[in-house]
């Protein structure tokens, strides 16, 4: 059995990097940027005015000013301020030649023409209302790098730099696959001694969430001959294939055994981990020569600073993208093993092949109150909720079986190997899956 860590490390060291694809701006969302992106312009692009209000000379503060302009936003101004003039000007339009100070048009009034001070001219020194050309971006800089997760702020910072089309990693194909006599699907009313599939639903909207595609394949009973039918088929389909259920030690466990059939070699199969001991990762290395996440990491590398011309890229990328899937994740089928697992160990993988670098955010918290576990020899994975006083509590929680539990957790935390209690005020690694 070996370590979290270490099946973490596994994993993204045999990330199978995808080729690149672009993109509208509007379809970008949640895809992984394959390029840098760098200022083209100073922003604000020029010295502009904070305020609607009047500007005019610094100087000349506390006079009345005669207005001989208004400045709407996106026209350039015509007239240069002078000793005793002002113009009346808008948010986000140009300061006039001539002009280094603004005012707020609420603290004026305008009489015949002229603009005065409603207050004393003490009380304007301070702020002089003005953004100054590049004061926040200068032409040049670096704005977001590749492997950015698109989200809203970084689709603002894409569209303020111009890019109506966004060059992005190719999103994954996830296979998705639940397996057991067992299960059923929502829309069937379940026997006494069925369940209902949670798992596929769950991981489906998982996966989606990481910007991937999906194809759920649905339920496959615990026989030998189906199971490698459907395997083989989401390995073909796919570049993830995702299966629950059939990887512990029982008698129709029948899982590993076909992972195995269909030509993957299984890095692990046993974490030391609580909920998701059995998850097991496989893969089938099409092309080991060009496979480490080194070489494939050049290849892109070289693309963008122009090394290899775009043919060239695809053709080493389409030997990847072929028909042959690269990884296999079985998951426990255990609802809160397979939820957790994914986020643990599947999202880090599929946004490590967009050519991203996902890290959970991780807060170290205190605890609410006292937590104890009988058994400290793997590390735990408990959901928990985080209270409005930064402190964190265990939800209610009987175990792997538990999905209902989930639904009231905000995060999870980490007990380590080894650590029995935490008590209350004792802090702990706690996971905000993002
Ligand atoms: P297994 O890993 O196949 O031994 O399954 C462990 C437990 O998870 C059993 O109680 C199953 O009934 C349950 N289970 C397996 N697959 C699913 C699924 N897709 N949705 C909900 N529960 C499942
Ligand atoms: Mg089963």
């Amino acid at each position: 059995m070996i370590s979290f860590e270490e099946a973490l490390k596994i994993v993204l060291e045999n990330a199978q990097y995808l080729s690149h694809e672009s993109v509208k701006l509007e379809d970008s969302a949640g895809r992984v940027l394959a390029i840098d992106i760098h200022a083209d312009r100073d922003m604000p692009p020029f010295d502009k005015s904070a305020v609607d209000g009047y500007a005019f000379k610094r100087d000349e503060l506390g006079k009345p000013l005669r207005i001989v302009e208004n400045i709407a936003a996106g026209y350039v101004p015509k007239k240069e301020i002078i000793s005793g003039t002002c113009s009346k000007i808008m948010t986000g339009a140009m300061i006039p030649a001539g002009a280094d100070f603004v005012v707020m048009v609420e603290d004026t009034v305008e009489v015949n023409g002229f603009m005065e001070l409603r207050e004393k001219e003490e009380e304007f020194r301070k702020r002089n209302n003005i953004c100054y050309k590049g004061e926040d971006i200068k032409e040049g800089d670096l704005l977001l790098s590749r492997g950015t997760l698109i989200s809203a702020a970084a689709t603002a910072i894409l569209a303020s730099s111009g890019f109506s089309v966004v060059s992005v990693s190719k999103a994954p194909i996830v296979g998705i696959l639940s397996t057991g006599d067992e299960i059923v699907e929502p829309d069937v009313t379940p026997l006494e001694s069925q369940i209902r599939n949670s798992n596929g639903w769950q991981l489906r909207l998982q996966a989606l969430s990481t910007g991937s595609a999906v194809k759920y394949y649905g339920i496959v009973k615990d026989t030998p001959e189906l199971l490698h039918k459907a395997l083989t088929k989401s390995v073909q389909e796919c570049d993830i294939t995702i299966i629950t259920g059939g990887v512990s030690a029982g008698d129709f466990d029948y899982v590993p055994g076909i992972i195995k059939e269909c030509g993957f070699n299984i890095l692990f199969d046993k974490v030391s981990v609580q909920p998701g001991k059995p998850s097991t990762f496989a893969v089938k290395k099409a092309y080991p020569n060009e496979n480490t996440a080194e070489n494939k990491d050049c290849i892109i590398e070289d693309y963008i600073y122009g090394n290899i011309d775009n043919n060239s890229l695809q053709q080493k990328q389409n030997r990847r993208t072929s028909t042959v899937s690269n990884v296999i994740f079985a998951l426990p089928g255990n609802p809160v093993s397979s939820l957790i697992q994914f986020e643990m160990l599947v999202k880090p993988y599929i946004i490590r092949s967009m050519g991203g670098n996902y890290l959970p955010l991780k807060l170290s918290l205190p605890a609410a109150e006292d937590f104890t576990r009988k058994n400290a020899e793997r590390l735990s994975l408990i959901p928990v909720a985080i209270n409005p006083d930064g402190t964190f509590m265990p939800v209610r929680y009987n175990g792997s079986a538990h999905i209902a539990a989930m639904a009231h957790a905000d995060a999870i935390a980490e007990i380590p190997v080894g650590v029995k209690q935490i008590l209350a005020g004792q802090k702990a690694t706690i996971h905000i899956f993002r």
